[in-house]
């Protein structure tokens, strides 16, 4: 199969739609990581986006639809507070999990009574979700375990030869998903952490709590996506706390030594610290939303160059950062989770 990448016009959402009630799948923009797209009541189509991604099959989907779909379609209960946080962030980076009316594909959710839903704020997600007019099932566009793709470019390096299409939308700005937040309950809580962040959600609302997953327990887990190894680079990857600036230097040096390509990830403050000390850095940034857009980017760009990735975790840890701290030790593998 020849995987073409189309700039997003008339022509290419037409295509794009042609597939879709096909049965295939379309990568697609968003604003925040690009997505694998298929028709979230086919069968057919749900179960192939887990086989071309390699996702494992108890990991649920999030559907996503224009911001002037009737969501009640979908989704059996849609309590207040829930109502206030759409007002509030979506179209956006936020995806929230309902009680599921169970018309959609029961592979989208892999068995949970759940739906978890999202409406992008992308102008080309928009349209192309305008133009099916149906939910469509979209994780993010890269082979399972991988780092997530910020980039046309990215879906390609993973699905050439396995999708006809990727509608082309530029380069993401958010960088890092979706935050996931449980409306099922009588208050909302975060099952994964994301652009939309706690303070965001408890300031609208008054309370927001955060799932801390623990499956060694045998309890069963609210969100199974968050258990995984996620986001890795193929390198080898060695994450130092934000204080060992001397640890991150002594291991450059030695890996150096042994003939590794090595690279230092870390924050814009330290880039001259390290660089005066001999060693080459990739420059996550300086703000919150700076370090969460390039974080993937550098992460893809980290397994071309380097043999060894090492990362100094960013000082400043609440808000945004709280996602993409999740995210870099995720992909770093120093977090409990299944391999
Ligand atoms: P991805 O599409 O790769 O961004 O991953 C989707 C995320 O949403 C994973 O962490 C899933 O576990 C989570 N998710 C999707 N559907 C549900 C659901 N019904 N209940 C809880 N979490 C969900
Ligand atoms: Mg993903």
């Amino acid at each position: 199969m020849k995987t073409q990448i189309k700039p997003i016009t008339p022509e290419s959402l037409s295509e794009a739609k042609n597939i879709i009630f096909d049965g295939g799948v379309v990568a697609i923009p968003t604003e925040t990581v690009y997505g694998l797209g298929g028709n979230a009541f086919d069968d057919r189509a749900v179960q192939r986006i887990f086989e071309v991604k390699g996702r494992p099959n108890d990991n649920p989907l999030i559907a996503h639809v224009h911001s002037d779909y009737d969501l009640l379609k979908i989704i059996d209960y849609d309590p207040p507070y829930a109502k206030k946080l759409r007002e509030a962030f979506l179209p956006g980076p936020l995806t929230l999990v309902y009680p599921s009316t169970g018309k959609v594909s029961p592979y989208v959710s892999c068995g949970l009574q759940t739906l978890a839903v999202r409406i992008p704020a992308h102008a080309g997600a928009q349209a192309f979700l305008r133009e099916v007019d149906i939910p469509i099932v979209a994780p993010s566009a890269n082979i399972s375990k991988h780092v997530s793709p910020t980039s046309a470019q990215h879906v390609y390096e993973d699905f050439e030869g396995k999708i006809p299409l990727i509608l082309d939308g530029g380069a993401c700005e958010g960088g890092i998903e979706s935050t996931v937040c449980d409306v099922t309950g009588e208050v909302p809580v975060i099952l994964r952490p994301g652009l939309i962040t706690r303070e965001m959600i408890a300031d609208m609302v008054g309370v927001c709590e955060e799932y801390t997953p623990d499956f060694k327990s045998g309890e069963k887990v609210k969100s199974p996506g968050v258990l995984y190894k996620h986001y890795a680079p193929r390198c080898k990857t060695l994450l130092f706390g934000a204080e060992d600036i001397e640890g991150a230097l002594k291991t450059y040096i030695k890996e150096k030594n042994m003939g590794k390509r090595t690279f230092i990830l870390c924050e814009e403050s330290l880039v001259s610290v390290f660089k005066t000390a001999g060693a080459d850095t990739l420059n996550l940034g300086s703000t919150d939303s700076e370090m969460a857009s390039r974080l993937y980017e550098l992460l893809r760009e980290a397994e071309k160059l380097c043999d060894v990735l090492i990362a100094v975790e960013p000082r400043k840890t609440d808000g945004i950062m709280v996602g993409v701290m999740n995210r870099l030790k995720k992909a770093f593998g120093s977090v409990d989770v299944k391999h």
